[in-house]
């Protein structure tokens, strides 16, 4: 795997391989601290694509709690051996330098879409993410950019990027990874104390508890009710759980239709803030 950290060699390196037979190009952008969930993005990208591109990059402007950022896993050694093991061609890797040259960076209002849900416990999160992605996608220029159905949220305010900005990739969404047990594998888990990995499980068991209230027809309002008291039990903090309808992410009070909804959650386990979420049908 060629790696590289500075944005002239790779895009020259691009220029040169797209002249010479590469149609196409798959981009992974990640935060790093690689898992599972990670890998299935990378193999859904060799599947469909004659380039493989991973990121990594711990991108500043999307944390809006310092501390989040500074105790962001960062295992670049054993990321660089993962991606290795599972293919991929290409790693960038740049540092904040390279990323950030200019002293205030843009922002961007998704006009509602990061406002809600995420965007309303993390002010200024959704700003950060479009903004890195854009510079990846002008970067890389890829054929096609995969993302996780775990950041659902962020899969449509980068949906949302591209087609209000008009970049020419084309985006996927992969399916959650898991546990055995059901915990959304993610790079935070290893912020979990052992006793805590337990505990981390009130989140799935929370979701699946409520798609089945929700699909005896019991309202939101009541199901809310009912998770609150189960992360208290679990001395779990629960920031919220919604049901939204998939395409806009508007909240909802009951199901209209389960192939077009979704539930949402986020919760602080101790210090480690996680969330997930799962499709009714
Ligand atoms: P991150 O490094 O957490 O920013 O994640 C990078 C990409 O991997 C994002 O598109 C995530 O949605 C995706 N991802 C993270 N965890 C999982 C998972 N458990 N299953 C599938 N995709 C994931």
């Amino acid at each position: 795997m060629e790696i590289f950290k500075e944005v002239e060699p790779i895009r020259a390196f691009l220029d040169f391989k797209r002249r010479n037979s590469v149609n196409s190009i798959g981009l992974v952008p990640t935060m790093g601290a690689l898992h599972k969930g990670h890998l299935e993005l990378i193999k859904s990208s060799k599947k469909e694509n004659d380039l493989t591109i991973a990121t990594v990059y711990v991108n500043p402007t999307q944390f809006n709690n310092p501390s989040d950022l500074a105790k962001y896993p960062r295992t670049f050694e054993q990321d660089v051996a993962l991606l290795n093991q599972a293919g991929c061609d290409i790693l960038f890797f740049p540092s904040n330098e390279v990323m950030y040259s200019a002293a205030n960076p843009i922002k961007i209002d998704f006009g509602g879409l990061d406002k809600i849900l995420e965007g309303k416990f993390r002010p200024g999160h959704f700003s950060g993410v479009g903004l890195v992605v854009s510079k990846l996608f002008n970067i890389i220029q890829p054929t096609k950019a995969y993302f996780g159905q775990k950041d659902y949220q962020q899969f449509q305010v980068i949906s949302s990027l591209v087609e209000q900005l008009m970049f020419p990739v084309k985006l996927e969404c992969v399916p959650t990874v898991r546990e055995e047990d059901g915990l959304a594998m993610s790079s935070r888990n290893l912020r979990l104390a052992p006793e805590m990995r337990l505990k981390a499980l009130t989140l799935y068991n929370s979701l699946q508890l409520a798609k089945n209230l929700l699909l005896d027809g019991i309202e939101m309002t009541i199901v809310r009710e009912k998770t609150i008291n189960f992360f208290e039990e679990n001395q779990v903090k629960l920031e919220y759980i919604e049901l939204a309808d998939r395409k806009n992410l508007i909240s909802l009070n009951f199901v209209l239709d389960p192939k077009d909804s979704i539930l949402l959650i986020s919760g602080y386990v101790g210090e480690v803030r996680l969330i997930d979420n799962i499709f009714l049908v």
